[in-house]
């Protein structure tokens, strides 16, 4: 492999709207430039430098010359599930690859359409869950904060197309959010600025293994995002094995953090709970998870696990997961039973599998559910039609 690489350009998305003001004040360009590129950029999500048709074309060139528009050099989508679940493989300048997935929920009386999209944080995972296919590829890299984002954008990009448009941001994809956390924030900063993307901070929902650190240092933020805790078991024995980070930050301490960010912020905390069959689904788990749990402000989803190649665990019978979720009712735990869909394409928040290799599993769409409940944004500006098929 050549090591004599040329650094690719910095990406747009990944800069402050105060250094994009900077770079074109240098120019002499005048006030109003910063509104258009923000707005081509975050609003029209364009990949190129050439579709800010609003721009003069010398700017546009410089621009090019200075900045990579889009973080993501090339992308395969792959549909599923009569359209309702589709799923992307990014690449990246380094030939990295990670998956999205956007969710359609189409409406029903009482309750507007929403379209989720689930973004990878890392490229692979370094917690090593042993249920989760992204555990079992291992880690490669951090993702910086463009390239997190530009998932969102290209998701917006083609709903904006379509005349649709992207309601909720769940971090459920490859990786672990918060051992990535100074990405994480500055992009899910940049989709919920007014003057970027402007996305709601109630419709983003951060997914942890339970980095303890990360949680605090979320507390101490306080934003408006949904937290979800990855619980998998109540008792640190069979969580070390689970999750295994469980053996830096114990159960305890994780419920703890988390129940810091439900104070701090008057969120209410989720626990995802993965039902595998014989392992962590007994009478018994349950009265931990409830001992656990008890009297906070949280909600546990209890989802069967998505068989993965690498492992013969399977969910829970149905049976199972129901008297589960009765006993954590009856404790006074709210909970609720997620399904899942898209199977045939192994799309799927938390158990991506970026490459040709895997034999992929289901999805779970409804983990993110908590964070789905709120009203969509407010409406954007209008699509420009004259962005069609760019992507
Ligand atoms: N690393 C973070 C976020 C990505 S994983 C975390 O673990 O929270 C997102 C969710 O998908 C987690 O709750 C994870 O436990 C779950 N998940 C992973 N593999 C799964 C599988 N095979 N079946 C069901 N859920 C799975
Ligand atoms: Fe990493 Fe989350 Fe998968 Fe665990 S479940 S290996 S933390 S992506």
């Amino acid at each position: 492999m050549a090591d004599h690489v040329e650094a690719p350009l910095p990406a747009l998305s990944g800069l402050e709207p105060a250094e994009v003001a900077a770079w074109l004040l240098d120019r002499g360009e005048p006030g109003y430039r910063l509104r258009q590129v923000l707005a081509w950029t975050w609003e029209q999500c364009v990949t190129e430098a050439d579709q800010m048709r609003t721009l003069p074309a010398r700017l546009r060139d410089d621009l090019a010359r200075t900045y990579r528009v889009g973080a993501i050099v090339d992308t395969d989508v792959q549909p599923a599930d009569r359209g309702l679940t589709e799923k992307a493989l990014h690449r990246l300048v380094d030939g990295a690859l990670v998956e999205s997935v956007l969710m359609h929920y189409p409406g029903r009386p009482g309750r507007r359409a929403r379209s989720t999209v689930c973004i990878s944080s890392q490229a692979g995972c370094a917690v090593g869950c042993p249920f989760c296919a992204t555990g079992e590829l291992g880690f490669r890299r951090h993702l910086d904060s463009a390239e997190i984002a530009d998932q969102v954008r290209f998701w917006a990009q083609r709903l904006i197309r379509d005349g649709g448009r992207l309601t909720n941001v769940v971090f459920m994809g490859m990786g672990e959010p918060l051992l990535n956390i100074d990405a994480v924030i500055a992009a899910a900063q940049a989709l919920t600025d007014p003057a970027r993307f402007g996305l709601g901070g109630r419709h983003i929902t951060l997914s942890t293994a339970g980095v303890v650190p990360g949680i605090e240092r979320l507390a101490n933020l306080r934003p408006p995002w949904t937290l979800a805790v990855s619980l998998h078991a109540g008792r640190s024995e069979l969580r070390d094995v689970l999750v295994p980070i469980n053996r830096r930050y114990p159960v305890a301490a994780v419920v703890a953090a988390a129940a810091r960010y439900a104070r701090a912020t008057g969120r209410r905390v989720s626990y995802e709970y993965v039902m595998i069959d014989g392992v962590n689904d007994t009478d018994r788990d349950a009265a931990e998870v409830a001992a656990l749990l008890r009297g906070h402000l949280a909600h546990v989803n209890l989802i069967p696990m998505n068989p993965v190649a690498h492992t013969a665990w399977r969910p829970s019978p149905a049976a199972r997961v129901a008297a589960f979720a009765a006993r954590l009712a009856r404790a006074g735990v709210p909970v609720t039973i997620r399904r899942t869909r898209g199977e045939e394409i192994g799309a799927a928040c938390g158990q991506l599998v970026a490459g040709a290799h895997e034999r992929s599993p289901g999805i779970i769409i409804e983990a993110a559910e908590p964070a789905l409940r709120t009203s969509p944004r407010p409406s954007r500006r209008a699509a420009d039609p004259a962005k069609r098929g760019s992507h």
